[in-house]
């Protein structure tokens, strides 16, 4: 035992007795701390700052009421949280999530994991999220009208332009974020660099909508690259169906694969023909539909209830994009029988523990949610830039700009990886170069 890894013991073990029940963060911040023993035997004046007390514990974290009513008169009362991760490097900034299983340990891990996020895109943004245990799904527009503008009443107080910038995740999209945005200025007046994911008409960046799905195929294709491989002629198997599942869907056939499925929480479709992105996009964007809808308008779909990690299909590539733990050590078993060469990650944290540890043991290459889903994040940071220029920027340049970062943070991990003697590790590769830039902004701000 060496004192780095004593000290990384102590830290599980404070994180473990002080929250034994938030199992989601436990498992992202273990998942975090298995990685980063060699940056702390490299730098024992990390272990004397405490750096990792600092950052496995929130700077703030709030928990509000959201009452609201809902179109038969009721009085409805959801919780409302923000947790506000980490600052050292910028604001705090991250997606808002409304779904009914977000609690308080759901959204710090999603806060945890958003502070090296951000941090790997190279852009200057601190770590946080947000959200609501309220179900849009089957809700009326006057209802999550009413919701929004209760839930930024409150959320309000709590954020600013240059303290914290909330932004969507699931259940949160364009409509939501225009109703949020109409709130907070009513009460702030007119500052649009209070949310990102905007509408074009009111500050947005064009590219944000594709920015999550594109740069996890743009990470996707520089990881195959590294290992002398490419997308194109590949058959790709997709979960999920919403904003980053259509825009990785989009991108991955864009550039030569064929993406035979997408999910929901019900069931999935096969398509053997490569899913249709237009017809995907109007059930799902336009008319707020379910998989099986799509499966009644494309004659060449099948629909299937469960999840399709439980599937019998034959493919080259996973890209898990619906939510976290979706996948267990039992369906990664059955991604490696299906022949899958590469895991890259669109949701936050699908891959349980022992899901990695099988990817890791079979030799799949596995892009990790921190790095492969960051370019959401990314744009958002470029749609802060335009507002603060009070401009605009072309789709093709913020589109380059993503690939770029996309790219660059790619190399970064693989560096960090190199110089920390763990090579091909993308995961550990990406926690040590997300931690070094938080860790030397840490220090440099004092104790
Ligand atoms: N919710 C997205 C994420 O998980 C985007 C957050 C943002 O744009 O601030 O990174």
């Amino acid at each position: 035992m060496t004192q780095a890894s004593d000290y990384i013991n102590a830290v599980a073990a404070t994180v473990k007795q002080r929250d034994p029940n938030q199992p989601e963060f436990q498992e992202a911040v273990g998942n975090f701390l298995k990685t980063i023993t060699p940056v702390f035997e490299k730098h024992p004046e990390y272990i004397k700052a405490n750096l990792l007390a600092r950052l496995t514990e929130p700077e703030r974290a709030l928990q509000f009421q959201v009452p609201w009513q809902d179109d038969s008169g009721k009085m409805q009362v959801n919780r409302g949280f923000r947790v506000q991760f980490n600052s050292a490097i910028g604001p705090y900034k991250g997606g808002l999530r409304f779904h009914p299983s977000v609690n308080l340990s759901i959204i710090k891990f999603l806060g945890f994991e958003q502070t090296f996020k951000n941090s790997l895109t190279g852009l200057p943004i601190g770590g946080g999220k947000g959200g609501s245990d309220f179900n849009p799904k089957g809700k009326s527009d006057a209802e999550i009208m009413r919701f929004c503008q209760s839930f930024m009443l409150e959320l309000s107080k709590y954020i600013g332009p240059d303290m914290d910038v909330p932004a969507g995740d699931m259940g949160v999209g364009g409509r939501e974020i225009g109703y949020l945005y109409g709130m907070y200025k009513r009460l702030k007046g007119s500052q649009n660099g209070i949310l990102t994911g905007k509408g074009l008409t009111y500050g947005g960046s064009l590219a944000r909508t594709e920015a999550t799905g594109y740069g996890l195929l743009y990470y996707t294709s520089a990881m195959l690259k590294e290992n002398g491989k490419e997308l194109a002629g590949k058959k790709i198997v997709v979960s999920g169906a919403g904003n980053v599942a259509i825009y990785a869907i989009q991108k991955a056939q864009e550039l030569g694969a064929t993406v035979i499925t997408a999910s929901d929480s019900n069931g999935y479709v096969v398509d053997p023909n490569g899913i249709d992105v237009p017809k995907l996009q109007q059930i799902k964007e336009v008319q707020r539909g379910r998989m099986k809808d799509y499966a009644a308008i494309v004659p060449t779909a099948e629909y299937h209830e469960g999840s399709v990690w439980d599937a019998d299909l034959q493919y080259d590539i996973a890209l898990p994009c619906a939510t976290q733990n979706e996948i267990d050590g039992k369906r990664a078993a059955g991604i490696i029988k299906a022949g899958a060469f590469a895991v890259a990650e669109g949701a936050n944290m699908p891959s349980n523990p022992e899901a990695i540890a099988a990817y890791q043991d079979a030799g799949v290459l596995y892009g990790p949610a921190k790095a492969a889903n960051a370019g959401g994040v990314a744009v958002s940071a470029l749609e802060m830039g335009q507002n603060s220029r009070r401009n605009s920027d072309s789709f093709a340049t913020v589109d380059g700009e993503l690939k770029d970062i996309m790219e660059t943070l790619f190399a970064n991990s693989v560096a960090a990886a190199d110089e920390y003697g763990v090579s091909g590790d993308y995961l550990a590769g990406a926690n040590i170069a997300g931690f070094s830039k938080v860790a030397e902004a840490m220090m440099a701000q004092g104790w």
